[in-house]
Parts: C-alpha cells; sequence; structure tokens
C-alpha cells in the first residue's frame, strides 16, 4: 500500500485529507500531529507528500533535503494552496513542488492527483532498478574484458621463455649439426620437448584458470603427495640452473617437515603458485647462495615457504608487488615484466588461501603460501 506523508496545518483539511485519502492509503502524520513545528526529524518513508503553504514554509529546507536523498528517484510533494496564493509562489517553490491542488479541495480532483503522482514515482522506482541491474551488467562485462586481458598477457609471459629456448636450441642444432655428438644432440632435443610440453602445461593452465574465474568450472582438487610434487619441481629447476654457464650456481634446497604429505589441492594452480617463486628467488640471488624451499603440513593447511639470501624488496615497493606489472626500485638489469607475483596472488585466492612476505633490502626476501587443504593420510 502507498504511504502518503500529510503535511498539513490547516486543521479542516488535515481533517478532510485523512478521511478520503485513509480508504485507499496508509497515511503518516507528523508525531506531534497538531504541532508541525515539531515534527522533525521525520524518519520514515513515504511515496508522496502533501504539503500546505504553511508547512512549506517553515520546512522548504527538509523538502528539498528529501527530495535529494531520493534522486533520481522522483518522490513527490503535492502542494495544496488557496486560490489567492498561487500567485505568490515563487520560481524557488516549483523547484520543491511537483503539483498543486486549489483549496477548497475536490475529492474526485485530489484522487486523480495522488493517483498521477503515485505513478511518476512507481515509474522513476522502475527505471532506477533497470538502470541499477543495467549498471551492474556493465560492471561484470567489464570484468569479464578485464580477465580476458589478463590472461592474454599471462600466455605472452610465460609462453615467452620455453619459446626463446626452443629457437635457441634449434638454431644451435641447425648451425652446428656435424659438430654435436649424438649424446648432445639428443640432450638438446630432449630440453627442446620439455620446453614445448611447457608451454602445452601453460595453455592448458591458463585455460582452466578461465574455466575457474567465470565460474564455469569447480576445482579439481585431485589427491596430491606434496613431498613428491615439490621433489619433481626442485628438480626440474635444480637441472635448468646446471645448464646456466655460472660457475656458482644458486643451491636450491627441499626441506620436508612433513613424514606423510597427502593433500587435495589444485595441482596446475599450485604448480604456477610456487614455480613462479623459486624462479623468482633463484633470479634474484647472487651466486653461491642458497634457496630454501619448505613444506609444512598442519590437519587444515599446506604451508609452503621459500627463502632466500637475495637483494630483497625495499619496504617502499613490498605493498604493490602483486600488482600486475609492478616491479620494486632495486631489480636493476635483471629482466622480467612484473606478472609472476600478480599470477600467484591470482592462484592463492582462488585457492582461498595467503601469501606473506617478510624482506629486506640486501638480506634476502621469505615469500610464505599458506593454502587450506582437504587432508588425506
Ligand atoms: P616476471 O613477470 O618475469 O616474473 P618479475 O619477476 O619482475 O617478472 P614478479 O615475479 O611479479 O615479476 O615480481 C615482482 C617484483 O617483485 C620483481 O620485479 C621484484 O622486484 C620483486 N621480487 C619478487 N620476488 C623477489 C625476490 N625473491 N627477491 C627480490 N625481489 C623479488
Ligand atoms: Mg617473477
Amino acid at each position: 500500500m502507498s504511504q502518503i506523508l500529510l503535511l498539513v496545518e490547516q486543521k479542516e483539511n488535515r481533517r478532510l485529507l485523512l478521511e478520503w485519502l485513509a480508504v485507499y492509503y496508509e497515511v503518516l502524520l507528523p508525531n506531534s500531529g497538531e504541532n508541525s513545528e515539531k515534527f522533525l526529524p521525520f524518519n520514515q518513508s513515504f511515496d508522496l507528500a502533501i504539503i500546505d503553504g504553511l508547512a512549506l514554509k517553515r520546512h522548504w529546507q527538509w523538502v528539498a533535503a528529501q527530495k535529494q536523498a531520493e534522486h533520481p528517484v522522483c518522490l513527490p510533494f503535492l502542494l495544496i494552496t488557496s486560490r489567492s496564493d498561487v500567485g505568490m509562489a515563487t520560481q524557488f517553490i516549483w523547484q520543491s513542488i511537483d503539483d498543486l491542488i486549489i483549496a477548497p479541495i475536490e475529492k474526485i480532483e485530489l484522487q486523480a492527483r495522488v493517483e498521477i503522482l503515485l505513478r511518476s514515482r512507481q515509474l522513476s522506482l522502475t527505471l532506477k532498478l533497470s538502470h541499477d541491474q543495467l549498471d551492474r551488467t556493465l560492471q561484470t562485462a567489464q570484468e569479464l574484458n578485464e580477465m580476458k586481458t589478463s590472461l592474454l598477457y599471462m600466455i605472452a609471459h610465460d609462453v615467452r621463455n620455453p619459446l626463446n629456448f626452443i629457437i635457441g636450441t634449434t638454431q644451435l642444432l641447425t648451425q652446428y649439426k656435424s659438430k654435436l655428438t649424438d649424446e648432445k644432440t639428443q640432450e638438446l632435443l630432449d630440453k627442446t620437448q620439455a620446453a614445448a610440453k611447457g608451454i602445452d602445461q601453460l595453455l592448458d593452465d591458463v585455460l582452466l584458470l578461465g574455466r575457474v574465474e567465470s565460474g564455469k568450472t569447480g576445482f579439481c582438487l585431485l589427491p596430491l603427495d606434496l613431498a613428491t610434487f615439490c621433489n619433481e619441481l626442485v628438480e626440474e629447476f635444480q637441472s635448468s640452473l646446471k645448464l646456466k654457464p655460472q660457475t656458482e650456481p644458486v643451491t636450491l634446497i627441499f626441506v620436508n617437515h612433513s613424514p606423510s604429505a597427502m593433500a587435495c589441492l589444485e595441482v596446475s594452480l599450485l604448480r604456477r603458485i610456487l614455480g613462479n617463486l623459486l624462479s623468482n628467488a633463484i633470479k634474484y640471488s647472487p651466486p653461491n647462495t642458497e634457496v630454501i624451499f619448505e613444506l609444512k603440513l598442519t590437519e587444515t593447511e599446506a604451508i609452503f615457504s621459500v627463502q632466500d639470501a637475495g637483494i630483497g624488496i625495499p619496504v617502499a615497493d613490498q605493498g604493490r608487488l602483486f600488482e600486475s606489472f609492478y616491479r620494486a626500485t632495486n631489480v636493476g638489469r635483471i629482466p622480467g615484466t612484473g606478472l609472476g607475483l600478480s599470477i600467484v596472488k591470482k592462484c592463492v585466492d582462488l585457492h582461498g588461501g595467503e601469501i606473506t612476505l617478510i624482506s629486506e633490502e640486501g638480506v634476502g626476501s621469505i615469500f610464505t603460501v599458506t593454502l587450506p587443504i582437504d587432508r588425506k593420510t
């Protein structure tokens, strides 16, 4: 039922209006009833107010504030005035009032005006609702668009490294075909194949991420032997470290604190989280230092930490590291696009986990990822 507020000081008009309107609408009267001066603050919501000249004079600021608060929805005010007072209505009054009715009031005219004004309000409410819905749809579309863009960057970012490797080895194989031993040729071919598989795996991961983010798929939480998984990952990194022409490479050490390390996690997301953290730790560490990768399992969580004795991260940069493309000010000539950690953060969020960082410039960094797990022993 529509609610009509009566702000009418003239007693007889107020009595009449109440009698006529109460049949069809819920009529609200200010608390003091007789004394409209004391009716503020009035906090109840209403669909239409009927006001007379005296009350409008007293409360014009309140009227303007109510209309402003409901904007862009129309909150109609109907003025009751005498024929002689109409001429005194100023431009200002027409900004607060939507219609007027001349006293002595006729019942049929009152009903018609009230209905028209209530319909205007109803229409504006419907319009506002559609507008809000449109806004939400637009926002979802924008979010999807941003997600697609970031996925594209992710692909470009993670495909480039193995692709450069493939280009390099195939050039090597072409140029030095006759000079390479069979053994060396086979080694290069194996590595090329591994790099191509890595790209294939990455595309699978990206497609999975896209599906998870757009809500089209649930997680594929499979029971995983975390110790074996981490060991294999570490071996992959160690063999790529051996490839580097460094005399004193970084040493990567894996420490597992859990005798039984079975847990349900999403393998491809986990690979991207740990892979990015390990590659950062190695990349930002000087030769002949250690990177320590630790795994701890509790009943409810898997905790992974990657600690290095590298260049560290200035305090001023630490808050923004998980933003796409953000790189700390002390990276110097070390290459990178600033996307790895934003990917890590996304994967951790998708898992409902958290990532923390302790770092000191020139001393080193510890990244810790805590993921909730469905423990399988
Ligand atoms: P890429 O996109 O190739 O991974 P990146 O390594 O620069 O490039 P992120 O992995 O997102 O990008 O890391 C963001 C920034 O955080 C880095 O540029 C670096 O400044 C800082 N950073 C991350 N890990 C470490 C670390 N272990 N030690 C020191 N600085 C780090
Ligand atoms: Mg990185």
